[in-house]
């Protein structure tokens, strides 16, 4: 795009005649400030025409005065500035970052079906070797490999990064551009989004922040911050493996020389509105099997329905068991002993009312294609129940026959698959065990519960060096982050938080994406939206974010 510099407009002022035009003529305002950003103008907003015989020469002539002026009055930093350099070698970069992304998003590993490994985890080591990392090797697990990488330059501070290199399962069937192409693709009113599985979950700010450590390099800078990456490569099923990452000598004493941990993240929603969560719910992932082999009744394999009305069904034995688990209205738990949430704290309860002003409730319910909250409570109450319950969920039950029509028959085996979100200071461990325990005490023992995967619910302080600089640097780009007690989904960040590191944990990251596990996810590359940063703002957010780390 052909920019003209025409005029400024203070950045707050989204309602000026100026920032109304860029808008209105398709342009993207991020893009045009980030452009000019070498001006280092921070109370200016640089806008503009598209088309040079539309620009007005007397506005330009003005404001180019106005520059020179600033500069030669010192009101801009000093040229030997490194963001500057920076800045310009990220956009210089651009189409070879996006294209790392690309080739990436085309190497699949998904643990749940066993595809993409060892491959996934020596490209992840490859990826942060090319990034300037000065070893990274593959570590191997009972389960998946993982990936221990460090960076060190010798500065005074050290950043732990997690990363996963796994993605969850796709039906290309599903999608309108092929998950594994990772094409650019038109999104109205959003911009040029890549369309593939990992997009956003989490390969595309995971790219991003691999970007940010090239351009650094690239600009001749030496990077502020000294890295140490975990990358895992079963996110997706759990994590049942990270603590044999974690816990090896020498990851954990690399681990332990860090501020803090964080995850690259796309944190932007359409409004541009910025969240920085305090931690995250912990999850159970579990299978329960009822079958006629375990029970010692109804068929061992699948026998015609007639036969109901002469022998038992394991999979109304399986519906009953499930029925004691949950309330009539499925909504609170009923478990035995469960462990017991913490209730919210006044602080928690102000952060949810403040971000239940900011947020739309109508969107939201949009967004999800939901008409009404539990028990039809107002959004901001409803927000609290996010924040505060354990859940016990469906995802998904299986038995017998499924396909078209009807089938006759009496199925020998039926599984439902749970997961059951937790939250402090409730314990994976615990809720398990209460499970169990219920199951038998009510005569279901012979319902097998296998867990997949799963870890405790973890918390940060909004005091840690890691949040004050997430928030600082949100900041920088004129957002005013909400803090939020805790994401009511799940990261094992319990590794890091907990025992024996007791690291702050965190994620970090402008920019946007969506369908994270849902057919055509995608993540945003060239906003059209002046509220969302592209894949160059995201890219500076985090060079933005490793400064200010390390001051
Ligand atoms: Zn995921």
């Amino acid at each position: 795009m052909g920019f003209e510099l025409v005029e400024f407009v203070h950045p707050s002022d989204k309602h000026s005649r100026v920032y109304r035009r860029v808008w209105s003529e398709g342009i993207d305002p991020g893009d045009v400030y980030q452009r000019f950003s070498f001006l280092k103008l921070p109370f200016a907003f640089a806008a503009v025409k598209r088309n040079q015989k539309d620009v007005n020469r007397r506005h330009l002539l003005i404001s180019t005065v106005i520059v020179f002026l600033l500069l030669t009055l010192g009101g801009v930093r000093a040229a030997e500035d490194d963001l500057t350099l920076i800045k310009a070698e990220i956009g210089k970069r651009h189409d070879e970052a996006v294209k790392r992304l690309q080739d990436w998003i085309g190497q699949v590993s998904i643990a749940a079906e066993n595809r993409g490994y060892p491959e996934g985890a020596e490209y992840m080591a490859k990826l942060a070797r090319d990034a300037g990392f000065q070893q990274a090797k593959v570590i191997n697990t009972d389960g998946k490999p993982g990936v221990f990488a460090t960076l060190d330059t010798g500065a005074p501070k050290t950043i732990g990064l997690y990363f996963m290199y796994d993605v969850k399962q796709f039906d290309p069937a599903e999608w309108t551009s092929p998950p594994t192409e990772a094409r650019i693709v038109d999104k109205p009113p959003l911009g040029k989004v890549i369309v593939g599985r990992g997009a956003v979950n989490q390969k595309g700010p995971e790219a991003a922040f691999l970007a940010a450590l090239h351009a650094i390099r690239g600009a001749g800078k030496k990077m502020p911050v000294n890295l140490v990456m975990v990358a895992e490569g079963e996110e997706e099923i759990g994590s049942p493996h990270i603590p044999q990452l974690v816990r090896r000598p020498e990851v954990l004493a690399a681990l332990k020389k860090c501020v803090g941990v964080f995850m690259p993240s796309a944190t932007q929603d359409l409004d541009g509105v910025v969240t920085v969560n305090l931690g995250s719910k912990g999850v159970i992932e579990l299978e329960l099997v009822s079958s006629g082999e375990k029970w010692g009744r109804g068929p061992a394999k699948d026998i015609h329905s007639s036969l109901k009305a002469m022998v038992d069904s394991p999979a109304w034995r399986l519906v009953k068991a499930m029925d004691t688990l949950v309330s009539d209205d499925g909504n609170e738990i009923k478990i035995d002993n469960y462990p017991k949430p913490r209730s919210l704290s006044a602080e928690e309860k102000a952060m949810i009312e403040k971000v239940s002003k900011v947020r739309n409730e109508a969107q939201t319910k949009k967004l999800f294609s939901v008409r009404h909250w539990i028990d039809d409570l107002p959004w901001e109450q409803a927000n609290e129940r996010l924040e505060s319950q354990p859940t016990v969920n469906i995802e998904g039950l299986v038995g017998g026959y499924t396909g078209p029509g009807g089938k006759t028959i009496l199925p020998h085996r039926a599984v439902a698959k749970i997961d059951m979100r937790l939250v402090p200071d409730m314990k994976a461990a615990d809720a398990l065990a209460a499970l169990k325990a219920h199951l038998a005490k009510r005569g279901f023992g012979d319902i097998e519960v296998i867990m997949t995967g799963g870890y405790d619910p973890t918390s940060t302080s909004a005091d840690s060096a890691l949040i004050k600089a997430q928030v600082a640097t949100y900041k920088k780009f004129g957002i005013d982050p909400m803090l939020w007690p805790r994401n009511a989904g799940s990261y094992p960040g319990y590794v890091f938080t907990g025992e024996p590191l007791k690291l702050a944990a965190g994620h970090f990251g402008l920019g946007h994406g969506s369908g994270a596990h849902a057919p055509d996810e995608y993540y945003v590359i060239e906003s059209a939206n002046p509220k969302v940063q592209g894949f160059d703002g995201v890219v500076i957010s985090f060079v933005e974010y490793l400064y200010e780390l390390a001051k």
